[in-house]
């Protein structure tokens, strides 16, 4: 029976450790999800951002493009009208020139004198002269439209340039983003893993819980003392820092049931800690993750086979071992701040069949 007990208990250590050191892995995973999600969201701002800007050069690329056909038109205008000018001035240098059957200039055929002739050659000349000058006017036009062309051109190379580097960090940052997505699957794979193990443990909390209290009932030989209501168990302290019943755990911050009463008080570390009831300790331990160094008395069962036990967690020491017996008021150890505590104080139980019960319904006066 006492081995089974130790075996129990350990089991109970085990299990507590287990889950509050799961508890902090899942709430380091959440931070972590959190942190991932901000890192997203930051991600996909940029990655819009991006997607505007790649939109304007998209419409300035499309808008210098124009130009450039403008452009490029004009060209092939001026272009065309050039060689119809050449051409039509070579017309008229042959019209002018070349009528003779030997090369001559038969221009002179058609003159009454040389007063007419050196008129002729002298428009001959103008219109040569003319029919140059609108050329060389029109080679200067598009001399000028080609540089244009050129510029705008490089410009429209810019803006390809530029839409090239954002359209890079478009990728980068859609790749960024899916690493991210990957991150937050693996911590969403990870805390259900934990969450499922954590299920676990709770589990195991409450079956060795329920064990504990069967071992309680199979040992009980006692008859409860009980027609007095239990005694205050460190005398002189009466503040209740955390009552029983569901609260945020000091420690772990769950939301969890409170199986006990916390009393405290200016002093209380290594106050003397008293039976509340005649009994038999069935347990005396040291658990880490939860009790400290802690007690348990069975105090029997009543004429309704109603079973009674207290405990009592936290303490510096106790002084008394498993199967010894214990009258009310008897000092069984010291208040302390062993286990999962934040400061000196008694947790005190009072389970009745195995059930934690609000500890302030047993005492029959408190001052
Ligand atoms: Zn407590």
């Amino acid at each position: 029976m006492e081995n089974e007990k130790r075996a129990f208990e350990q089991e109970l250590q085990n299990a507590r450790n287990e889950a509050k050191r799961i508890e902090q892995r899942i709430n380091e995973l959440k931070n972590s999800k959190a942190k991932q999600e901000e890192i997203k969201e930051q991600l996909e701002k940029q990655i819009e951002n991006t997607r505007q800007q790649i939109s304007i050069c998209t419409n300035r690329i499309i808008s210098i493009q124009n130009s450039i056909d403008a452009l490029q038109s004009d060209i092939e205008a001026k272009n065309k009208e050039f060689d119809h000018i050449k051409e039509l001035f070579k017309k008229r240098l042959r019209c002018m020139y070349m009528s003779g059957a030997n090369g001559q200039l038969l221009i002179l055929l058609g003159a009454d004198d040389f007063a007419d002739y050196l008129a002729r050659t002298e428009l001959t000349r103008c219109v040569a002269e003319y029919d140059n000058a609108l050329l060389l006017k029109i080679t200067k036009i598009v001399e000028s439209i080609n540089q244009t062309k050129s510029e705008v051109e490089k410009q429209k190379q810019e803006q390809v340039n530029l839409k090239k580097t954002l359209e890079q960090k478009q990728n980068q940052l859609n790749s960024q983003v899916s690493e991210v997505n990957q991150i937050i699957r693996n911590i969403n794979s990870q805390t259900s893993e934990l969450n499922a193990k954590k299920q676990e443990y709770e589990n195991a909390i409450r079956q060795v819980e329920k064990k504990i209290e069967e071992v309680l009932q199979q040992i009980t030989a006692l008859k409860f003392n009980g027609t007095v209501g239990f005694l205050w168990p460190v005398p002189g302290y009466y503040i209740i820092t955390s009552p029983f019943g569901m609260r945020v755990h000091p420690i772990t911050g769950t939301y969890r049931m409170h199986n006990g009463i916390d009393i405290s008080g200016s002093g209380i570390l290594g106050k003397p800690i008293l039976a509340a009831e005649d009994g038999q300790v069935v347990i005396a331990s040291y658990n880490a993750g939860g009790y400290g160094n802690y007690v348990m008395i069975n105090h029997g069962k009543d004429d309704s086979s109603n079973t009674y036990a207290t405990l009592y967690g936290h303490m510096t020491k106790y002084i008394v071992s498993v199967g010894q017996t214990v009258k009310k008021g008897d000092v069984i150890g010291y208040v302390g701040s062993t286990g999962a505590s934040t400061g000196p104080h008694l947790h005190f139980e009072i389970r009745v069949n195995g059930t934690p019960q609000n500890p302030m319904n047993y005492f029959n006066k408190v001052k």
